[in-house]
């Protein structure tokens, strides 16, 4: 019996911004589509500079080789790289073989279609189809400069001027800066320890009271859904379905920023096996690492109603400068049409070097090998940060909820055990102990620097803590400081 065929996606195309209905096709790679249709029509079109003219010969970058699935223990004792292999890229066009890239210097410095690389495009279309096998078929992707680039586009894909967007409650200040010029009305959500609360969501969608808030329901949510930034909260699957029932009932897009997926991480272990010996259990196969993922929101989504960002900033280097977005094809498109005015395409140097690292020394195996080996050095990380916690952190004023993926924990602090709480508000302890800690030489992030909706009340006092910047005996260090400049503040021993 044949499967029943994958339905389209619903036409949302109604959710598109009056400033995106004005982008047109570029003409300039509408002509040049002729030349890919049919190479022997001499150009006298697209002003391309000739490759002979480009004073950069050769580039060659020695990449590392995460281990292979087989030679996995089941134990993690940062081992996980085997001698490196160095690839060349000469200007000339040459036969695939191992350290000799395909991925010639003439086509990698030239212009691109605003799509990004086209075989580079491939390899994340068939990542993306086995991490999160979309449920429709007219699903694309398109390559960003990383989630900075892929918010700024979507949101002004997305939004007109008054319209209401939901978010979390505390958020990625670049979030917050990327949609303040284009005059949304922001709605930040509450959060609890898995992330963005459905019922708050439910009850804002159910009564939403379109005289009082003087404008339509919000048709557009944006959200962090594993690893949050700042919360470190991941939202768990049957959370995430309920969100999406939501989106389908309202009719709301669903921006999903997710550039923390593959940092996901075995439950922390509260006086467990101490962390420092290095040891944090690894899945012994990929297929079982990638089932213990939970699901994104691409995966569960049936009508093409999730636009979802990657970004390999946090799995291989923010210096790439490179992404993609995966979504409904006429999103997509739109997200094409502005490429081609902005970013035009990722830096060609950077979608060579990652074409030669990820499409032809690793695959799409051996890429999941790397992210298997990722994830346990920043669980060893995450595990050294709880430690340290645990340990210099005075009990009864500080709290936290051990993050499950990410690089952040978020720390609360009591308002009332406070001396001079009632006197002082929670951003102004928030500001003392953020110069104290300062002074002490450890800076670490105030709460409030992260609210959704600045003008809101904060309901506590909160820290953001990142175990991925230093080393781990640097991250103990820290912690210890910022464990003393607590006690001091609020008087205890
Ligand atoms: N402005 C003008 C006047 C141009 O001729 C060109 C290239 N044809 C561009 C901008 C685009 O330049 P870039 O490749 O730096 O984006
Ligand atoms: N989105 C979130 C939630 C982030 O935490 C970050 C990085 O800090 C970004 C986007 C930026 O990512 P990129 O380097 O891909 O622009």
């Amino acid at each position: 019996v044949k499967p029943p065929p994958v339905p389209a996606a619903v036409d949302l195309s109604h959710h598109i911004s009056a400033e995106s209905r004005l982008r047109q096709q570029s003409r300039l790679k509408m002509a040049s589509s002729y030349l890919t249709r049919d190479p022997s029509i001499l150009s006298l079109a697209a002003g391309l500079p000739s490759p002979a003219l480009f004073p950069i010969e050769e580039v060659t970058a020695r990449v590392a080789m995460p281990q292979a699935e087989a030679a996995r223990s089941g134990v993690w004792k940062g081992d996980g790289l085997q001698e490196g292999v160095t690839m060349e890229f000469l200007k000339t066009k040459r036969c695939t073989e191992l350290g000799k890239s395909e991925y010639d210097l003439s086509r990698a410095l030239q212009y691109e279609q605003g799509t990004g690389s086209r075989k580079l495009l491939d390899f994340l279309k068939e990542h993306t189809e086995r991490i999160h096998h979309p449920q429709y078929s007219d699903w694309d992707c398109i390559m960003t400069g990383g989630n900075t680039h892929a918010m700024e586009t979507v949101f002004r894909m997305l939004i007109n001027p008054g319209d209401y967007v939901l978010l979390e409650e505390f958020a990625f200040p670049e979030t917050v800066d990327s949609l303040r010029p284009l005059r949304p009305r922001l709605i930040g959500i509450d959060v609890d320890e898995e992330g963005m609360r459905v019922d708050l969501l439910a009850d804002i969608l159910d009564n939403w009271d379109e005289e009082a808030r003087g404008g339509k329901r919000p048709h557009l949510m944006y959200m962090v859904p594993t690893g949050q930034n700042p919360t470190g909260a991941t939202i768990g699957t049957e959370r995430r379905k309920k969100i999406y029932a939501l989106a389908c009932k309202y009719d709301l897009v669903i921006i999903e920023d997710d550039p923390y997926y593959f940092l996901q991480m075995p439950a922390y272990v509260r006086h467990g096996t101490s962390p420092s010996d290095g040891t944090v259990p690894v899945p012994k196969t990929n297929a079982e690492f990638v089932a213990s993922l939970v699901p994104s929101m691409l995966s569960l989504d049936s009508e093409g109603r999730v636009l979802r960002l990657d970004s390999f900033s946090k799995v291989i280097a923010p210096g790439t400068r490179c992404g993609w977005i995966t979504g409904a094809a006429v999103f997509v498109e739109r997200v094409l049409r502005h490429n081609e005015v902005g970013l035009q395409f990722p830096s060609g140097i950077s979608m060579a070097v990652l074409h030669g690292l990820l499409v032809e020394a690793w695959g799409q195996d051996m890429y999941v090998n790397w992210l298997v080996n990722l994830r346990a050095e920043y669980t060893v990380r995450r595990d050294v940060i709880l430690k340290a916690m645990d340990e210099y952190l005075p009990s009864g004023i500080a709290s936290w909820t051990p993050p499950a993926a990410g690089m952040f924990v978020w720390i609360e602090l009591s308002y009332e055990k406070h001396p001079r709480h009632g006197h002082l508000s929670k951003e102004e302890i928030e500001m003392e102990l953020f110069e104290a800690g300062i002074a002490k030489k450890v800076l670490i992030m105030p709460g409030s620097w992260f609210k959704a909706e600045p003008e809101k009340l904060s309901r506590a006092i909160f820290f953001r803590a990142t175990f991925a910047a230093v080393p781990p005996e640097q991250v103990r260090a820290a912690i210890r400081q910022f464990g003393e400049v607590v006690r001091s503040t609020y008087g205890v021993e």
